[in-house]
């Protein structure tokens, strides 16, 4: 309905909006349009555009962020439209990664991702400086000249290319060497608390803010349960639609949750689209053909669960999901007999004895199966 529609698109915003905080920028206004089909040349249609670019012109705003990937030529037309710097939601998150790479082996990994994006757009970049340059009266760079470059391009996709494959069989030998432990990988959408999760069950000093993506390379903590030890790794926060260079790129990352023997979902369920943000998860576990591994879902920040009020004249017998308790909740799907699930708060440290010994009795039931004869 349109309602849900508009809706989505709030939430959609109100998340590139975020994203555009956490990589350092401030929005002053957003613009939605309804539309069966981008538009092939500009995205967005002639009319909104117009709208876009007087704002652009009147409040002498820097950045136009788009929240799909853009085609190499709709980003080129649109830059001569709106003459300010245009940047996709592909561009938006490769670029915090960036900031946030730690390790050299995270930065190679961002850095092949980025280059990835910019090889189809380089023909593009050459009209942007032309532009720049005054533009008439100058000859462009002739077709050798971006072919050139492109080669450049090339030759440094492929260098990185190998440097990471290198380090990646490092990584498969340090993974190796970790021996039989059971292996268990903090899941979920990017800023739910993991974390969080990860600094009180290991009592670890892992960076937790409220930003996205606070958490790019991975963290493995050798945790002790009841005298069960274990890995617990922190892996990067999954985002929807993220970026397919990366996905290829962060293989390894994603390795450790391939790997892992046990997968703790977890989930802010005191976010409005929680449900969408336990799809995007669960489409890249799937394409990581992990999907089907054994997992805990961990539903947290119950202490900020907060459900509409409601008139209670408007109160039928079909409560409407807005108006779901976290009680209401606790009666699907998510607490049926074939999923294990658990409703906690990592910041409050409410629930936390039910959640170690969930984690405990699942590391035990693997634990037992992978040494029958020491237990
Ligand atoms: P990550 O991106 O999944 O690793 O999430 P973080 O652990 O960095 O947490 C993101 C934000 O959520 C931080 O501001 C945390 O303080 C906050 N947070 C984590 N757990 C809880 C919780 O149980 N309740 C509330 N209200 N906030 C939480």
């Amino acid at each position: 309905t349109q309602l849900q529609d508009e809706e989505k698109s709030k939430e959609y915003l109100d998340e590139l909006e975020f994203l555009a905080y956490t990589a350092g920028g401030e929005v002053y206004k957003r613009f939605v349009q309804k539309m069966q089909m981008p538009n092939p040349k500009t995205f967005i249609g002639t009319g909104k555009m117009e709208e876009v670019r007087e704002y652009v012109e009147e409040n002498d705003i820097g950045t136009a962020i788009f929240d799909d990937e853009l085609s190499p030529a709709q980003q080129k037309n649109i830059e001569k439209i709106l003459r300010c710097k245009i940047i996709d939601r592909t561009n938006l998150i490769l670029d915090i990664f960036a900031q946030r790479a730690q390790t050299s082996y995270a930065r190679t990994q961002v850095e092949l991702a980025q280059y990835e994006y910019l090889l189809p757009r380089l023909a593009g970049m050459w009209t942007h400086l032309e532009r720049q340059r005054g533009g008439i009266g100058m000859r462009g760079p002739g077709e050798t000249e971006i072919e050139t470059d492109r080669r450049i391009v090339r030759d440094r996709i492929s260098l990185l290319k190998k440097k990471i494959a290198t380090i990646d069989k490092q990584m498969a030998v340090q993974r190796g060497n970790r021996g039989a432990l059971v292996r268990v990988a903090l899941v979920g959408y990017t800023n739910v608390g993991k974390s969080t999760l990860m600094n009180v069950i290991s009592k670890s000093e892992v960076f937790a803010e409220n930003k996205l993506f606070a958490t790019l390379d991975t963290t493995v903590r050798k945790v002790v349960i009841g005298n069960l030890p274990f890995l617990l790794t922190d892996t990067v926060g999954f985002i929807r639609k993220l970026p397919t260079q990366l996905v290829e790129s962060f293989k390894s990352t994603l390795d450790e949750v391939r790997e892992a023997d046990l997968l703790l979902h977890v989930v802010d369920i005191s976010h409005d689209s929680f449900e969408d943000h336990i799809a995007s998860v669960n489409k890249i576990l799937d394409e990581i053909d992990s999907a089907d591994k054994p997992t805990v879902m961990v539903f947290n920040k119950i202490d900020a669960f907060t459900n509409q009020t409601i008139d209670e004249d408007d109160l039928t017998t079909e409560r409407t999901k807005a108006h779901y308790t976290l009680e209401d909740w606790k009666r699907t799907w998510m607490n049926t007999e074939n999923t294990d699930a658990i409703f906690i708060s990592a910041l409050n440290k409410e629930n936390l004895e039910e959640f170690r010994k969930m984690v405990y009795e699942k590391v035990r039931e693997i634990h037992v199966t992978r040494f029958p004869y020491n237990n």
